[in-house]
């Protein structure tokens, strides 16, 4: 069974309470899942440093802490693991500097502080900590397709009770980020980060086996479109509160509200579902309060979803070559990522990606602005091999390194580009302040009593 219930926008944190209350109480109320002396452990969705919609409403986790420690729960521990593009500090800027640190570079509990999310636990009874600060155990993961053990945090092993707070958003990668996609949060900082692979929707699906959440609470106040999850993404006013029991069957509504019909073509749903974990049929989900078709809106999906990713890589930029073979969809999309960036070489350059590019024996090539995009294309035979060695030996570093390429191959990228001054540190930091400024602006009109508390 999955609750929907809907407000009008905006609102405050009186109605907030009553809407969490009123989305738990139509499965059952929280006292069919918290009972007396329990440890509850919540995860919230904490993207990056942003409020609503990159990161989840301050004010739903209160109401959520305040309604367990109504039930009688002995302990409340909000617990996140930021996104590893938050983790990672950008080149060359001082996180400790107040107007630069929300660039990027900051870990969970201090991110949980400057959004008020800390506060509002707090004061509802409950306490923060950061997936990199808790002790974690090994576990073996029953059935695991491509995770087969994971450090899990003990925290939420241990607890009584596990609630999963996603919010309502699309992502480049997943289609979506709900229920099944949050929990990646909980790895440790390197298993998140490799785990954005090709096979991340398996992925995402083996860390479920682990342990299900008992409860699972959507933000679906604002949701959001087009380039999610982080700051590339649209906000969509929706006034939903979202909950229920059965993840899967969580996810399978939440993404027919965001105007797909069909939640088998979200391949965590699908797989979910396959592996027995939950129901994804719509047929199969009793859905009480509102109904999808009265609350649905049709989201923007992420650009890669609506063209083929080649569109984005090949025959795009007149100044840069594309040499690609051999490469799985997550080096075509890392790819997409990165052309921007090298296009800002003037004189032209080439990015050679995949585990098998044909590219020309014997071209006289430009070994300074030769890039060799991900740890397959860096390893590869034969001729990439050659130029790879040349690249070396003039004593160039052009090489993206990662499975996947992922931020750290960005920000190599940038750093190379700043040193040899086509980027500017000024241009990235008013780069990362318009998307502030953007997001920031939209959140203070829906919240106007919300400040960063830096
Ligand atoms: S390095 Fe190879 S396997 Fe890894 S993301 Fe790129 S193409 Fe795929």
């Amino acid at each position: 069974m999955v609750s929907i219930i809907k407000s009008k926008l905006p609102v405050d944190r009186d109605d907030i309470n009553a809407m969490v209350k009123k989305a738990i109480d139509l499965i059952g109320g929280i006292e069919k899942f918290v009972k007396k002396g329990d440890v509850v452990v919540i995860k919230p969705n904490l993207f990056a440093p942003y409020p609503p919609p990159i990161s989840v409403d301050r004010r739903v986790v209160g109401a959520l802490v305040a309604l367990c420690k109504v039930a009688g729960a002995k302990k409340t521990v909000v617990i996140e693991g930021v996104s590893v593009g938050t983790l990672m500090k950008r080149a060359n800027l001082d996180a400790s500097d107040r107007e630069n640190r929300l660039v990027r570079g900051m870990k969970t509990v201090d991110m949980m502080k400057l959004l008020g999310l800390k506060k509002s636990v707090e004061a509802a009874g409950g306490e923060v900590c950061g997936v990199e600060d808790v002790q974690t155990e090994r576990v073996a993961v029953q059935n695991g397709k491509v995770l087969h053990s994971i450090e899990y945090p003990k925290v939420i092993l241990e607890s009584d009770v596990f609630i999963n707070v996603p919010a309502l958003k699309t992502h480049t990668m997943t289609l979506v980020t709900l229920g099944i996609k949050n929990l990646q949060g909980i790895l440790t900082e390197a298993d998140r980060y490799f785990g954005h692979r090709d096979d991340i929707d398996q992925h995402l699906v083996d860390i479920l086996k682990v342990r299900k959440p008992d409860l699972t609470l959507v933000d679906g106040l604002i949701g959001m479109e087009g380039m999610g999850a982080g700051e590339g993404g649209t906000p969509v006013p929706m006034g939903l509160i979202l909950s229920g029991t059965d993840p899967v069957a969580l996810d399978s509504v939440c993404t027919r509200v965001m105007g797909i019909d069909n939640p088998f073509v979200v391949n965590t749903t699908r797989i979910a579902a396959h592996d027995s974990l939950g129901v994804a049929d719509p047929t199969r989900i009793e859905v009480v309060g509102e109904t999808v078709d009265s609350v649905k809106k049709k989201f923007q999906l992420p650009i890669n979803y609506l063209q083929p990713i080649d569109t984005m890589v090949t025959g795009v930029y007149p100044n840069v070559d594309v040499y690609i073979g051999g490469a799985c969809s997550s080096c075509w999309l890392m790819a997409a990522g990165v052309l921007a960036n090298i296009a800002k070489i003037k004189e032209g350059a080439s990015l050679i990606v995949g585990a098998d590019p044909k590219v020309p024996p014997g071209k006289n090539w430009d070994l300074k602005n030769t890039f060799l995009l991900g740890d397959c294309a860096i390893g590869c035979a034969g001729e990439v091999r050659e130029i790879r060695n040349k690249i070396t030996l003039e004593g160039y570093d052009t090489f993206l390194y990662g499975c996947l390429p992922y931020q750290q191959a960005m920000i190599k990228l940038e750093d190379i580009l700043l040193e040899r001054g086509i980027t500017s540190e000024q241009e990235i930091i008013e780069k990362a302040k318009a998307n502030r400024q953007r997001f920031f602006e939209y959140y203070k009109e829906f919240d106007p009593s919300w400040e960063l508390e830096l």
